[in-house]
């Protein structure tokens, strides 16, 4: 709809606005985010291409000069002869479809067409904020400081705890009070539940606000004391093969480096790896388990794609591989093909299965990361899945023969 009309966050009449960092994140095979931007070349993805060709020195991160990257993109959309450019504000989705169709406005959504999306879908099913919890990886965790219980259970049960003792929570709570926390932008006003309020304002309540909340220890023995601990940090299981943990109510809007600093002090966490960050966002997404399947058709009506971040993906990258996902498999319903599933051997899989799979009742926004994948423990066999992805993605390539040249 640019330049008609600006989200809060846009500001450039181009294509493909980097609204903040200049950053998508790291280019190395060894991380999740290599791997996935390595599949998007593979599959000709112009925003990898276009990151690549106005990439500015960063160490392992692809950042690019963001005006060089919008022109390249705007400059090849606009002299594509099969595209037409029409600038305007969608207010409503279209009742019937004869053809695909792919909705990508983003974590920004104008208000018109939310309401539209939401009487679609189910007003449960689109949320206007994420408010997200870490998530760690189990490989990470220090075994000799956390024990397996459910609260009240004597088997041994569904969640990790990680118990601190007086001083522990002390220091934890003084390192809480005392960090960075990222500014909400004008935009987003906080307006929290009661439920599921950030840490760092349930800490400032209090000393023991904590405690009496998301640290509380009641119903947990701590088998190697007999006792119940002072207090205890819980971890809730991420996905099937226990590789991802999510740290139960600890949703945060501190900064990266303080999350890492706060949460070090939690002794089962002293050298935890975080395979997603704590965040509170203005941010349209559909809960799309049920709504969507994966190959990003609607499943209320298979020629209505949705793409991008509004899918529940979190990232530049990630909100682009969603688009790559949605452009491939539309074009193929176009031509009476048979849409992709990617398998969950690829980074792509990973993330349309995350986002779509029913056994996930709600979701929060999800970047990709190593515990995605169907292994156990994935940086130990980080060879292994860097060969099945390529292998995976060039199967794909060539049984599909998918036609790079798309437009
Ligand atoms: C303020 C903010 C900062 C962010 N910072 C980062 C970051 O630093 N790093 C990162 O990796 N991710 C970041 N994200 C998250 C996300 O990765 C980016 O927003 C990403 O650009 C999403 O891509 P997209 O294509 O889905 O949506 P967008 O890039 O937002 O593109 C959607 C487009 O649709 C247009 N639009 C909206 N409604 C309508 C309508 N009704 N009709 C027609 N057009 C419409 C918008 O104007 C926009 O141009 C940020 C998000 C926000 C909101």
């Amino acid at each position: 709809m640019k330049p008609k009309k600006f989200t809060p966050a846009h500001k450039s009449n181009n294509l493909a606005e980097l609204v903040c960092s200049n950053s998508l994140k790291s280019t190395s095979p060894e991380k999740a985010s290599g791997i996935l931007k390595l599949e998007m070349l593979e599959l000709d993805s112009l925003i990898i291409k276009a990151a690549h060709k106005s990439q500015l020195p960063a160490g392992g991160a692809l950042a690019v000069d963001r005006e060089q990257f919008s022109n390249y993109i705007t400059n090849e959309i606009k002299s594509n002869p099969l595209i037409e450019i029409i600038n305007d504000e969608i207010l409503l989705l279209p009742e019937e479809l004869n053809s695909p169709l792919i909705i990508a406005t983003g974590p920004l959504t104008s208000s018109g067409l939310s309401k539209s999306i939401e009487d679609f879908i189910g007003k449960e099913n689109l949320s206007f904020y994420d408010s997200i919890s870490p998530i760690i990886s189990y490989e990470s965790l220090d075994d000799a400081h956390f024990f397996r219980a459910s609260r009240y259970e004597e088997s041994e049960g569904d969640y990790i705890n990680c118990p601190l003792n007086e001083e522990e929570y002390a220091l934890f709570h003084k390192t809480l009070i005392e960090s960075e926390k990222i500014e909400f932008h004008n935009f987003e006003k906080p307006n929290y539940f009661e439920g599921c309020l950030p840490i760092e304002v349930m800490a400032e309540r209090g000393v023991d606000t904590l405690r009496f909340g998301p640290m509380k220890p009641v119903g947990l023995i701590d088998p190697k004391t007999g006792n119940r601990p002072y207090s205890v940090v819980q971890l809730r299981k991420e996905n099937s093969h226990e590789s991802m943990w999510n740290i139960v109510g600890f949703q945060t809007k501190m900064k990266i480096k303080d999350q890492k600093e706060v949460l070090s002090k939690i002794p089962a966490l002293k050298n935890a790896e975080f395979l997603r960050f704590g965040s509170i966002h203005r941010n349209t997404y559909i809960n799309s388990p049920g709504v969507i399947s994966n190959t990003l058709q609607s499943n209320k009506n298979p020629l209505l794609f949705f793409a991008g971040q509004i899918t529940g993906v979190e990232g530049y990258s990630e909100s682009s591989a969603m688009g790559l996902v949605a452009g491939i498999n539309s074009s193929r319903i176009f031509k009476n093909k048979e849409p992709i599933i990617f398998p969950i051997k690829s980074a792509l899989g990973c993330l349309t299965k995350y986002i779509s799979d029913p056994s996930n009742k709600k979701i929060q926004p999800m970047n990709i990361n190593l515990g995605l994948f169907d292994v156990k423990k994935p940086k130990k066999n980080i060879e292994m899945i860097k060969e099945s992805s390529r292998q995976c993605i060039l199967e794909i390539k060539n049984t599909n023969q998918i036609e790079l040249d798309l437009v």
